[in-house]
């Protein structure tokens, strides 16, 4: 299996863990699953390929990306240091993009956790690149990869940055999986917490099916979205299907619920499948309630291998240091193994 990965990461760094404890977001995540992957024969780690602006700008706004890149460089002119922290968020809620710098900071944050470094944009800019390098290859005939993307992606909507995401990956990739001639994608995310911004992206997108597992988002972030009632709207109604699950959903539910979500697939009969995967699900997630165990990932990756399907693993989250290679790499050894 061949992983896309870059060493650009490493500069956005969420040194302010000690302010602001619920950041676990942090680069040793990305060189733990590689350490696993490498200890386990999956050694063929390749860079990706550089693309430009217009992947991105089919789902993000072009504003939004340029105050991304300029944004801490402008915070820095008026005397800051360090990393920016948003002091609070608007929210989804929409309007006007204010003029001032510290009003446009706050417009532009989704939920005020996520902090921009330095290196955030060009961090951002390879964790895309990562997700269409690996797209490019298995819309060119590749069986299967693993886009070892971080930043992660699927909480950022078409213009807002929060839950550690910048850019949205999975959603970049599909997008360009249509470009380069696919007629229909899948993007089936694992991750503990519902993908509020790859669904905001895609939910009046026909020619892309969108299925989220998650914690119900009533008392799990991202506190919006989520609802299994949320099926996609105007021509892709239908085509989105979300399984909201309670505190403490162990293997039993959760496996039900990948069952019902690759049936829906399967029956939608994508050229494409790119999984949205996170580990925040393992019983030892430090943010996360979620009860899955090490070797149930085994079984998890093996399911998804049942599609029969050219699949792209895009990483999102999983924070349990410990165990975040172990889980990842059972998803991926299980795949292989079916
Ligand atoms: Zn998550």
């Amino acid at each position: 299996m061949k992983i896309w990965h870059s060493e650009a990461h490493q500069e956005h760094n969420n040194l302010s863990r000690a302010q602001n404890p619920h950041n676990m977001e942090c680069p040793e995540r990305v060189s733990i699953i590689l350490a696993e992957l490498q200890s386990r024969g999956l050694t063929n780690i390749v860079a990706p390929d550089t693309f430009s602006l217009e992947a991105i700008l089919r789902v993000h706004d072009a504003d939004y990306v340029t105050f991304l890149e300029t944004v801490h460089q402008d915070w820095c002119a008026e005397g800051n240091s360090g990393e920016l922290l948003p002091d609070y968020s608007h929210g989804a809620a929409r309007g006007a993009v204010p003029r001032e710098l510290y009003d446009r900071i706050i417009y532009y944050t989704l939920t005020a956790e996520t902090t921009i470094s330095a290196g955030t944009y060009s961090a951002a800019r390879a964790s895309a690149d990562i997700a269409l390098s690996g797209i490019t290859e298995i819309y060119n005939g590749a069986p299967y990869g693993f886009a070892l993307c971080r930043p992660p992606g699927h909480h950022a909507p078409f213009d807002q940055f929060g839950g550690f995401c910048y850019f949205n990956n999975a959603a970049v990739a599909a997008y360009h999986a249509l470009k380069l001639g696919a007629d229909r994608v899948a993007v089936l995310d694992i991750d503990y917490h519902h993908g509020n911004g790859t669904q905001t992206i895609l939910e009046a997108e026909p020619n892309i099916f969108f299925a989220s597992l998650h914690a119900d988002t009533r008392y799990a972030y991202p506190y919006i979205l989520g609802r299994s009632e949320e099926i996609g709207i105007g021509a892709a109604e239908g085509t989105m299907q979300n399984y909201p699950m309670p505190d403490y959903t162990g293997d039993d539910v959760w496996r039900e619920a990948l069952r019902s979500a690759l049936e829906r697939i399967r029956n939608y009969d994508p050229d494409i499948v790119l999984i949205s995967l996170g580990v925040d699900t393992f019983i030892g997630d430090p943010i996360s309630n979620f009860r899955l165990e090490s070797d149930d990932y085994l079984h998890y990756g093996a399911m998804i291998a049942g599609l029969g399907k050219p699949t792209l693993f895009v990483m999102e989250g999983g924070y349990n240091l410990e165990y975040i290679g172990i889980n990842v790499a059972n998803v991926l050894e299980g795949f292989l193994q079916d």
